[in-house]
């Protein structure tokens, strides 16, 4: 009884003295308000800054980043908001405009636009926009990364070294991942290493890790894949025996569905492999709601259905 009353007391002092030290001041204590758009830029925000700041992700679960308008909500966000961070390279491409009128009054970050040009991918067909989707590569991501911390010790040089331990930590995560990510793959047999989406997101992911990728799309959603790009599609399938390919979170799945209906017409069966988190992480809460457990996710799905 005496044991049990001494606990509870502890316990009420600590959670008293914790409740003390949060609640001064003003609401957000002084801590800076930031807006950030896709998960996995919004991921790499929490990494470096943890609570210390005020973070809004626009983008959840199953968004299409290049195809999304800002609400009424979001407006008002980047407008309150100390700081903006986006990955830029025309990912956001419905948003750019508002980002750089707003880049006059506060500190907006392209954080993909920290990556030197010459190790950018300029497809064809995508009038001279490079490929944006710099995070799966994840030597490429470490620079946007680092990008986020440099920007957020400029803007609140009382936490600079936390955000810079913060980031030295999390640069190490991801080259454990990146060696992690080349193992992984080395486990399909080479003429297997053939990875086919709905849209064009995993190309540094293929440059990177050496395996082949064919999107349905191109870098962007905005066009729709046609039935010239499906019959391709399934020629390419049948003619190279390829056992699986992949829907994204984030993308409708008819286009995927089409070509694998293709392959049966002709004798060659293809299953669909998994869901893969292309451009929107997964539900918060779950492994695949943070950018290390989305990579993971996807490097499993790709390899278990592909050896
Ligand atoms: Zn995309």
């Amino acid at each position: 009884m005496n044991r049990l009353f001494v606990i509870v007391a502890v316990g009420l002092i600590l959670a008293v003295g914790f409740g003390c030290g949060s609640n001064e001041g003003p609401v957000n204590d002084g801590r800076l308000s930031i807006v950030a758009t896709t998960g996995m830029v919004g991921d790499a925000v929490k990494e470096i800054a943890g609570d210390r700041v005020d973070l809004t992700v626009m983008m959840g679960p199953g968004v299409d980043p290049h195809l999304y308008k800002a609400t009424k909500g979001d407006v008002d966000a980047i407008n309150d908001a100390d700081m903006i961070f986006y990955n830029g390279l025309y990912l956001e491409a419905k948003l750019t405009d508002i980002f750089e009128k707003m880049s006059g009054q506060k500190t907006v970050v392209a954080i993909g636009e920290a990556i030197d040009s010459s190790l950018l991918r300029f497809p064809a067909g995508a009038e001279g926009h490079p490929d944006p989707h710099v995070w799966f590569d994840l030597t490429l991501w470490q620079t946007a990364v680092g990008k986020v911390a440099e920007a957020l010790a400029e803007q609140d040089a009382a936490n600079a070294e936390y955000y810079r331990a913060n980031a030295q930590a999390y640069f190490d995560t991801l080259s454990a991942l990146d060696e992690w990510v080349q193992e992984q793959i080395n486990r399909i047999p080479e003429q297997q290493r053939v990875l086919v989406t709905a849209h064009d997101a995993f190309e540094y992911f293929g440059r990177q890790y050496g395996i082949e990728v064919r999107g349905l799309q191109g870098i962007s959603t905005v066009t729709e894949a046609g039935l010239q790009d499906i019959t391709a599609m399934v020629d390419f399938l049948t003619d190279q025996k390829i056992k699986a390919v992949f829907v994204e979170s984030s993308v409708p799945r008819k286009t995927i569905e089409a070509v694998v209906e293709g392959c049966r017409s002709r004798g060659h069966e293809v299953v669909v492999g998994g869901e893969l988190f292309s451009d929107a992480m997964g539900e918060g809460g779950t492994p695949e709601g943070t950018f290390v457990g989305m990579v993971r996710h996807n490097v499993n799905t790709i390899v278990e259905s592909l050896r």
